[in-house]
């Protein structure tokens, strides 16, 4: 396989294993998804783990060890920023940490953060 076909693959990889989200998808519906064999599919989990991207977790499926992968990254949504005040603020081009206005003393970007911010439950770190 040709390396641009090789990026191809770990790209298709990554994506399917982006799509599994939380649950994971096992490594070998990962090989029958991009018609890999075992061995490639394989290969091709570990290249991404190696890279950051994704983490692979042993598991017992069928009677048999396999992994489960999991997405390191997540997919952004546009939905996460709406509403963030430093899309017009008028004071935004002078905005920098440790400058004339600092966003870490912004209490407009922290009233928002707090606001947004998926509330921990109590005894949770
Ligand atoms: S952090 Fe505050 S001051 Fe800085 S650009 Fe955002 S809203 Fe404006």
């Amino acid at each position: 396989m040709s390396k641009a076909g090789k990026e191809s693959m770990y790209q298709k990889a990554l994506k399917i294993i982006m799509d599994a989200g939380e649950e994971g998808i096992l490594q070998s519906e990962l090989w029958k998804l991009l018609g890999a064999t075992s061995r490639e599919g394989s290969r091709i989990a570990l290249k991404l783990e190696r890279r950051g991207l994704i983490v692979r977790q042993r598991e017992l499926h069928g009677g048999r060890w396999t992994y489960r992968l999991f997405p390191k990254i997540r997919k952004v949504s546009v939905a996460s920023i709406v509403g963030c005040p430093c899309f017009t603020c008028p004071d935004a081009f002078r905005c920098s940490p440790g400058g004339v206005v600092d966003p870490v003393k912004c209490y407009d970007l922290i009233r928002w953060v707090l606001e947004t911010a998926p509330l921990e439950e109590e005894g949770e770190e």
